[in-house]
C-alpha cells in the first residue's frame, strides 16, 4: 500500500488533503503539532481516514526542528513501510504592517513555512531517491506569488517555496521524483477567519468566481499531484484561487 505523509494534518486544509488521500488509498501519516489539542485533533482526522479502510497513524513533531523531522520520517518508515507521496502543508501566519513586524514574526514564520519545507524535502527526498519513486507537494500561497500587504514574512516563506520546488523537480526528477507546490488563493478556514472584515472584504473584490474556496477544492488537486495521472507534472506551482489574479 501506498503511504503519504502530510504535514500539520490536525485541522483545515491539511485534515482534508489526509481524508482524501485515504480515500484515494494511501495508507496516511498524519502529522501534528507535539500538543494535547493538536493530538487530540489529529485522531478524529486518522479515525475519518481509517473509515476508508487504510492505515492511519499519528505523528507529532514541530516540523521547523530538524531533529523531530527526523525523528519522524525515520518512525513513519518504520511503521508504515514507505513514504511515496509527501504533503508540506504546515503553516503559519504572523501578520503584520512591515514597519512594525517584530524580527521574532518574521523569523517564526520563515522558520515553519520555508525551513520545514528543506527539512521534510531533505529527509523524505532520500527515501524517495531510494525507492526511485515519490511526489512531493508543498502548500505556497498566492501571497507568494503576488505579495500581499502585511505579509512580508509569509509572502517570503511561501515564494521560497516556489523556488524550492523548482530546484528539487531538478535535482529528483530523474529518479522518478516529482515536485510540485500548489497556491491556494482565499481558502474558508481558521487561518481566514482569523483576518479582518476589510480585508476579506477587499479581497474578496479580487475574486472572479466570487467566494471563499473549499479545503475539498485544495485537496483534489493535491490528490491529482500524487496520482501516476500527473506523472509527467514536476517543478510546477498551481494557483487554485477561483481566479483572484489573472
Ligand atoms: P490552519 O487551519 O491554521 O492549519 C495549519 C496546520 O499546521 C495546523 O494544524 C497547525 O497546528 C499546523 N502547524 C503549524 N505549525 C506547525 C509546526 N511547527 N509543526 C507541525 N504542524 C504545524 O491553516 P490552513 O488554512 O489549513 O493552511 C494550511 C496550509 O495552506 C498552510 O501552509 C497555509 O499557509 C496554506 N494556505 C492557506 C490558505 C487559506 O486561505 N486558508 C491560503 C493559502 C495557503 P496548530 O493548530 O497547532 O498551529
Amino acid at each position: 500500500m501506498a503511504v503519504a505523509l502530510i504535514t500539520g494534518a490536525s485541522q483545515g486544509i491539511g485534515a482534508c488533503i489526509a481524508e482524501r488521500l485515504a480515500k484515494d488509498g494511501f495508507d496516511v501519516a498524519i502529522n501534528h503539532f507535539p500538543s494535547d489539542s493538536d493530538k487530540a485533533n489529529a485522531e478524529k482526522v486518522a479515525e475519518a481516514c481509517r473509515s476508508y479502510g487504510v492505515k492511519a497513524e499519528l505523528f507529532a513533531a514541530n516540523v521547523a526542528d530538524y531533529a523531530q523531522c527526523e525523528a519522524m520520517v525515520k518512525a513513519v518508515k518504520e511503521q508504515l513501510g514507505s513514504i511515496d507521496a509527501l504533503v508540506n502543508n504546515a503553516g503559519i501566519t504572523k501578520d503584520g504592517l512591515l514597519l512594525r513586524m517584530s524580527e521574532e514574526q518574521y523569523d517564526a514564520v520563515i522558520a515553519v513555512n520555508q525551513k520545514s519545507v528543506f527539512n521534510m524535502i531533505k529527509l523524505v527526498g532520500a527515501v524517495m531517491l531510494r525507492q526511485k519513486h515519490g511526489s512531493i507537494v508543498s502548500l505556497a500561497s498566492v501571497a507568494g506569488l503576488y505579495g500581499n500587504p502585511g505579509q512580508m514574512n509569509y509572502s517570503a516563506s511561501k515564494a521560497a517555496i516556489v523556488g524550492m520546488t523548482k530546484t528539487a523537480a531538478k535535482e529528483l526528477g530523474s529518479r522518478g521524483i516529482t515536485v510540485n507546490a500548489v497556491a491556494p488563493g482565499f481558502i474558508k478556514t481558521a487561518m481566514t477567519d482569523a483576518l479582518s472584515d476589510d480585508v476579506k472584504n477587499a479581497m474578496m473584490k479580487q475574486v472572479a468566481m466570487g467566494r471563499y474556496g473549499t479545503p475539498e477544492e485544495i485537496a483534489s488537486v493535491v490528490s491529482f499531484l500524487c496520482s501516476s495521472d500527473a506523472s509527467y507534472v514536476t517543478g510546477q506551482t498551481i494557483e487554485i484561487s477561483g481566479g483572484l489574479m489573472m
